[in-house]
């Protein structure tokens, strides 16, 4: 647990590696002998300029992305981009598909309402969001300009595990990806547009990274504030306006410590190991621990599960932070407990939860 003596479960913003950390930490005063913090300094000066462009070249051989592709450094949260999808990708008479599979799709679709027509695809809403169902049978629409999707949903744990395709050729497919970017390999050839808010596995909240495919800028509709138009963005390589310069470079060090371990195959080999482990405690746990997703499914970022006996949730929790295991209630929407384990989350920790959960049971029986 390091030299903090904890493990940190929380959902986001989530636990960083130590080493970036005590590497911003060597920095913040004096910034590799420039005599100013990178909180301190232009955006527009050599500095930054070399942590904005490694950042992005970094992240660019993580995920072996192409030059088709425009990658943005933008602020405001996932929550601004799903305004910015629609107003980029469609006017406001055109249609376009969403799958929702959790809390954040269902944000993302009701916020496309504003902006186009869009068509619930498929819901999950009345399985209470604990499946996906099969490609084949979702209800795309002929006319949709895209398919939407969150590859992760951070609330409920379910998690795609392949991608859908767009039903006509000149649709695109468009995934928020924020709470399992970077934690396996993506084709990102694939899509259209992946946005990810940076605060679960990247880096610190204040930057959304945004990847998208440079043909589609350009098309923004005309009310489309300048912020939120991909173009402003690309054409300035995110130096349009004063952009989140801290954050922005705690990713630099990130996606650098991504690569020194080998790579995003490294990571999600790592990933799936410690995912399995919490699973498998709760699947053997012959029904003390519940998790309600479906197994092909479930996330291996967010496991939430719950207690047989609820009544024993909180006092799970509580004892749980004395052993120095924290932030592991549920999201209070739907309650329970939820271990989120993204990159930085070490095996030991998961080791750690999993010798606690099942002493507890060994102690409620
Ligand atoms: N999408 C997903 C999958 C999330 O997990 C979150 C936040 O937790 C969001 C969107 C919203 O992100 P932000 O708070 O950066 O707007």
């Amino acid at each position: 647990a390091g030299d903090r003596g904890v493990y940190n479960f929380a959902a986001g913003p989530a636990t960083l590696p130590e080493s970036v950390i005590l590497k911003a930490q060597s920095e913040l005063y004096n910034y590799r002998g420039s005599g100013m913090s990178i909180m301190e300094m232009s955006h527009r000066g050599k500095e930054f300029d070399a942590v904005i462009k490694k950042a992005e070249s970094d992240l660019r051989r993580l995920l072996s992305i192409s030059d088709d592709f425009s990658v943005l450094f933008l602020q405001g949260g996932a929550t601004t981009q799903f305004a910015a999808v629609p107003l980029n990708l469609c006017n406001p008479e055109d249609t376009a598909d969403y799958i929702v599979t959790g809390s954040w799709s269902d944000k993302s679709f009701k916020e496309a309402q504003k902006f186009c027509k869009p068509n619930l695809a498929w819901s999950g809403k009345s399985d209470k969001y604990t499946n996906i169902l099969p490609f084949d049978e979702i209800q795309q629409n002929p006319d949709a300009k895209y398919l939407h999707i969150c590859s992760n949903e951070t609330i409920h744990g379910v998690e795609f595990k392949n991608y859908p395709k767009p039903k006509n050729n000149s649709s695109i497919l468009v995934a928020d990806m924020s709470s399992n970017f970077c934690s396996k390999p993506v084709d990102v050839s694939k899509f259209g547009l992946i946005y990810a808010g940076a605060q679960k596995n990247v880096g610190p909240s204040g930057v959304t990274i945004a990847i998208i495919r440079r043909d589609l800028l350009g098309h923004a509709q005309p009310i489309t504030p300048v912020m939120l138009d991909y173009k402003t963005h690309s054409d300035s390589a995110s130096l349009y306006n004063t952009p989140p310069c801290f954050a922005i470079y705690i990713c630099a060090l990130v996606f650098e410590d991504l690569l020194d371990q080998g790579g995003l195959v490294a990571i999600a080999q790592n990933n799936a190991k410690k995912a399995g482990l919490l699973y498998e405690a709760i699947d053997g746990s012959g029904g003390f621990y519940v998790c309600p997703v479906e197994k092909s499914v479930r996330s291996f970022m967010n496991v939430p599960f719950t207690l047989q006996r609820s009544e024993l949730e909180k006092k799970f929790i509580e004892e749980a932070a004395k052993e120095r295991m924290v932030q592991l209630k549920g999201h209070r929407s739907v309650g329970g407990v939820r271990a989120s384990i993204y990159n930085a989350m070490p095996l030991a920790g998961v080791e750690k939860l999993v010798s606690f959960m099942k002493d507890f049971q060994a102690r409620h029986p």
